[in-house]
């Protein structure tokens, strides 16, 4: 099957065949290349392919070839292979992760077959359980992507001097209800729509699934904002904005009411596109959220030259607030950062009470997790905000 194919990339031709082979063996149709350019240029032909590379090579290093593959925005499997020491190995893993790059494996050479053969096998196992170009087009067609929706809830404190909440809006979340797999998470299929570049498809999928829900709302008088992610490439794509404000424009849905949301890490790959699509976004009347703060490595220095209005801090570390000294004074001063740069700050992932108490001690605008409600299919949240009763105006715009 064409999802079984393997690229492996050595410059030494010994040892390139021989991984080959154990690859073959293992039930890989396998391709050995000596050369980067010849190995890119297969790659561009057939992203699909699974990759085994080496590090050190005389005409280009495997990390510039990682880079370029991130460039190529490849998401396959990539098992990574050197003689040099497991550090040089890991720090490879890490470089290649915060690229977005899959590492499935990294080998210690000299690999020996048995070694070798079982990151194979495992590497075959999973490989064929993703899904296909066709079969993400086919699951588009057929409508199957479904937004489930979370509440988000301003932090606020009650008469009696505790902590109270009142919902203010939803964030979609993809599910993929596939008629062969169940359901699927987005953190299977997200990263597959990229690397099989239906990223403009998806986008306006999801955009108009989106605006069918803002429809309904209108038409029961749910004053809810609705967030929606969008992924790196979506942030390049210049004719972005001009799209979903068309699509908006068609409905009769007020933009103010869409909060966009892009992670820092998706901002600053190409941060001069990002401006422009970003800036565009919000000339058109969309709200922009930053995502999974504090998981990056940009600086707010760096962020704070985009038109974000708030800042939704990454769950891993609201989770960690209760056990831990230190995340608790960095949960802290990114909830003032953003203040004093003029954001609304979310927390999301909140699961306890004790911890929404933190929150509300240091000023936290909004909240976001199981705490208040899992991601609910889109009937089931409506009921939930009309439970909730929300009073005031919480239509959607951000304090
Ligand atoms: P995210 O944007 O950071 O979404 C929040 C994730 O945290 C969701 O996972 C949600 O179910 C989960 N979550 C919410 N509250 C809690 C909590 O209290 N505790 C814990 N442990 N988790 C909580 P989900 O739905 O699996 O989504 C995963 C990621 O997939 C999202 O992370 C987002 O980056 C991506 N994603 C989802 N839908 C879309 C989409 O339509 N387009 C794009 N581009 N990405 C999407
Ligand atoms: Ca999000
Ligand atoms: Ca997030």
């Amino acid at each position: 099957m064409a999802e079984h194919k393997i690229f492996v990339l050595d410059d030494e031709p010994d040892i390139g065949n021989y991984v080959a082979q154990v690859a073959t063996l293992s039930g890989f149709e396998s391709s050995y290349f000596s050369e980067p350019g010849a190995f890119l240029a297969a790659i561009e032909a057939f992203p699909e392919a699974c990759v085994a590379i080496d590090l050190q090579m005389p005409a280009m290093d495997g990390i510039e070839v990682l880079r370029r593959l991130s460039a190529l925005r490849f998401r396959r499997p990539i098992l990574i292979m050197s003689g040099m020491d497991r550090k040089v190995l890991e720090a490879a893993r890490h470089f290649a992760r915060i690229n977005e790059l899959p590492v499935s494996d990294i080998i210690s050479k000299p690999a020996r077959v048995e070694e070798l053969r079982q990151v194979f096998q495992k590497l075959h196992g999973s490989s064929h359980l993703l899904p296909t170009r066709a079969e993400l087009v086919e699951a588009m067609q057929r409508r199957e992507f479904v937004l489930h929706l979370q509440p988000k809830v301003r932090i606020v404190g009650d008469a009696g001097g505790g902590v109270s909440y009142i919902p203010c809006g939803f964030e979609g979340l993809m599910r993929w209800q596939s008629s062969n797999r169940g359901l699927v998470s987005p953190d299977i299929f997200i990263p597959l729509v990229s690397t099989m570049r239906l990223n403009a498809e998806f986008a306006d999928y999801l955009f108009d699934s989106a605006l069918v829900i803002l429809e309904n709302w209108q038409r029961s008088g749910v004053a809810a904002s609705l967030a929606i992610n969008l992924s790196a490439p979506d942030v390049e794509d210049l004719g972005l904005a001009d799209r979903l404000w068309q699509r908006c424009a068609g409905t009769g849905v007020d933009p103010a009411r869409v909060i966009i949301e892009i992670t820092e890490t998706a901002a600053m790959r190409y941060p001069e596109q990002a401006l422009d699509v970003l800036t565009r976004l919000r000339l058109r009347g969309f709200q922009l959220s930053l995502d999974d703060f504090g998981t990056g490595y940009s600086s707010l220095v760096q962020l704070q030259r985009l038109p974000f209005v708030e800042l939704k801090i990454d769950r891993s570390l609201v989770s960690d607030c209760l056990g831990s000294e230190h995340t608790r004074i960095i949960v802290k001063a990114i909830i003032d950062l953003g203040h004093n740069l003029g954001l609304t700050v979310v927390a999301e992932g909140v699961e306890d009470e004790a911890t929404l108490r933190l929150l509300h001690g240091w000023s936290c605008d909004l909240g976001q997790g199981y705490f208040f409600a899992r991601p609910l299919p889109p009937d089931q949240a409506e009921a939930w905000w009309l439970q909730h009763n929300p009073v005031g105006d919480c239509s959607g715009r951000l304090a």
